[in-house]
This record gives structure tokens, sequence and C-alpha cells, in this order.
């Protein structure tokens, strides 16, 4: 799809309005290439044709706790994706949803199949599991004319993205190391992002982490200063990468610190990619984030950019399962 092709803007729908989703909402204000029409979370869903004001919503969702609250357009319901599927007119959704319990965001999509609905999905999964029971439903997707982009976050996503890109330099590659630092002011802004990191901490598991209390969570974090440390977790940026063609799966690593109680990152989140030349030679290529990006910033803005790239594909025919690694994203204005 070039520029000109653009026509109308794209009707852009969220789904999830936790942390994720309401950044999601500011990233997507000032655009003029998408309009943002719809929203749900847990308790219900906001849709307005001309387009939700996201100050609106926002004080909506933290006063009562849901969008359904919304005066006018917002509608109480206990399955809201269902219903705002049904009822509202969007080219393509971003899912800021948790995927808690892992199986989740798989189970939303085959809803999306079931319902007849087409267009374009875009999420910012992690697990290298749940991106396998996506894969799954490959045949599906394509069948019911839904064109989805997975793993299309931060990481895996831009940096799973620019690991790919980095790869070209090289004939051979050796090991993809992603490093994320995140910092954010406190953990309830982002509830089952940190819920979804406990996860991989030793002696826990998705189950162990979805059915913790919140007092349970802040007892965790007492105990560690507000740091979670993360190592070799299982993140989709292996699978994405070797489907890619890139390396096998076992080449990549990924791992982080997580301050739950300061905006200001713990260390700068990067990539470094080592491969062998055409001429022997080994190096290694760093892509570092600047560190004043949010974890929000690196997560929804590439989103959006994969959801043009998916609009483009799909007013092509192109429908199916694609990834971060396999689609460059394009940039939203
Ligand atoms: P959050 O806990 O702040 O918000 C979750 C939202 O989902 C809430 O609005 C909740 O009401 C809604 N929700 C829950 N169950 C629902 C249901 N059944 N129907 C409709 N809505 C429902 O979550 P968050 O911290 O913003 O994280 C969202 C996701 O983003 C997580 O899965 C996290 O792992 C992922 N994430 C990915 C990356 C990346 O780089 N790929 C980075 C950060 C977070």
């Amino acid at each position: 799809m070039s520029y000109e092709q653009l026509t109308s803007p794209i009707r852009v729908g969220v789904l999830g309005f936790g942390g994720l989703g309401q950044a999601a909402s500011r990233v997507l204000a000032p655009k003029g290439e998408m309009i943002w029409v719809a929203a749900a979370d847990r308790e219900g869903y906001a849709y307005v044709s001309e387009g939700l004001n996201p100050d609106v919503c926002i004080a909506a969702y933290q006063s009562h706790g849901s969008v359904g609250y919304l005066e006018p357009g917002g509608t109480l319901s206990d399955r809201s994706i269902h219903d705002l599927i049904k009822q509202a007119s969007v080219d393509g959704y971003f899912l800021a949803l948790p995927n808690l319990p892992n199986t989740f965001i798989a189970s939303v999509v085959s809803q999306f199949i079931e319902s007849g609905w087409q267009g374009v999905l875009v999420d910012a999964i992690k697990r290298t599991s749940a991106v396998e029971q996506l894969l799954g439903l490959k045949q599906p997707l394509a069948a019911a004319g839904i064109t989805y982009m997975t793993g299309c976050g931060a990481t895996p996503g831009l940096l799973t993205a620019a690991a790919a890109l980095a790869a070209q330099s090289y004939a051979e590659i050796h090991s993809v190391k992603i490093t994320f630092g995140v910092g954010i002011a406190n953990w309830e802004a982002y509830r089952s992002t940190i819920r979804e990191d406990i996860a991989h901490l030793p002696g826990y598991s998705v189950e162990k982490a979805r059915v913790m209390t919140d007092e349970e969570v802040e007892t965790l974090l007492d105990r560690t200063n507000g740091i979670l440390t993360l190592e070799n977790m299982e993140h989709a940026d292996d699978l994405i990468l070797e489907l890619a063609g890139i390396c096998s799966s076992s080449c990549v690593k990924v791992g982080g610190v997580v301050d739950t109680r300061n905006p200001k990152k713990p260390l700068s989140t990067n990539v470094q990619v080592t491969g062998r030349t055409f001429e022997g030679k080994i190096s290694t290529h760093t892509f570092t984030l600047g560190d004043e990006t949010s974890m929000a910033a690196n997560v929804c803005s590439p989103a959006f950019g994969y959801l043009k790239a998916g609009i483009a594909l799909h007013r092509r025919g192109i429908y199916g399962l694609f990834t971060a690694a396999e689609i460059m994203p394009q940039f939203v204005k």
C-alpha cells in the first residue's frame, strides 16, 4: 500500500484497557491515518463511530473500572469482546489483553474466527508457547479473511525486527541477546505485565502468577525492593527468529530487569546480534533503545506500525498469520 492509497483513516479498536490499552489510545490520538473508535475491557466496551476521546475513556475506566460506563457510547457486558465485534465497524484491533491463562489470546482469536469478522489483528504476546498456539490457527485465520500480526510489541516486536535487520550483515548468526530494562512508577498501572513477568521467576508459573492476589504480588515486590530480575525467559523472539530463517531458537536469549517503583529504566534496553561475515570476521551489532522511551512507547507504537502493514496486506487479499520479523512495520502518520 502506498501512502496515496490510504484514502480514509484506518478504524482501530483496542481490546484491553489497562496500562497498554490506555497508552495505545494516547498514541493514536494525534494520528491522521488511524482513528480510535472502539475499546473493550473485562466489564464492558465503548464504541463511537466518529472516534473516542482518550481522556474521557481513561477517566471512565479509572473512576468506575470500565469503559462500559462511558456516556454516550459505553455498554456494560460480561461478553464485551463478543458484543463489540458484532456491533462495531473496525478495520483492525490491537489486542492489549493479558494472556492469563496462557491460552487466553488464542481463545479470543478463535472467537474472531467464529464471528465472521474480517480485518487485521495485532498482538504484543510474549511467550513462545502462546505464539505456538497461534501458529495452529494460521489456516483458520486465512480461511476467515483475517490478517494476524503476532509478537508486535517491543520484545517480541521492535527488538526482534531489529535483530532480523541486523542479521543481514552476516553469513551466519551465532547469537541474539535481548536485554530489556523497564521502569514503571507503580506495578498497578501494568498488573498483567508484572504478573506475566513474575511467572518467569524460578518457582513460579503462569498459573501460579495468575491466581496471586494483589497483596501477594506486593509482598513479593517488597521482598525484592520492587525489582524483578529475569533470565532465560520463555520469549517468542526465539521462535519468531527461527521461523524467519535467521537462526535456531536455541541461539536466542531474552532477559531483563523491571523496576516497579521507579519510572527510570534500570538499564538500557538492547539487542545484540553476533555473527560471522562472509569474510570470516566475528562481530556484534548492538541496537539500543533510548532510555527516555517508555515500555508503552516501545510496545504500542510498533503495534500500530504493524497494524498499518497488516492493513496493506489485507487490502491485497493476503490473510493468515505473520510475525514481527517477517513483515516491516509501516510508520503511522
Ligand atoms: P493490564 O492488567 O494493565 O490491563 C489488562 C486489561 O485487559 C484490563 O483493562 C482488563 O479489564 C482487560 N481484560 C482482562 N480480561 C478481559 C476479558 N476477558 N475481556 C476483555 N478485556 C479483558 O495489562 P497490561 O499490563 O497493559 O498488559 C497487557 C498485555 O501486554 C500483557 O499480556 C503483557 O504481557 C503484554 N505486554 C507485551 C509487551 C511486549 O513487548 N511484547 C510488553 C509489555 C506488555
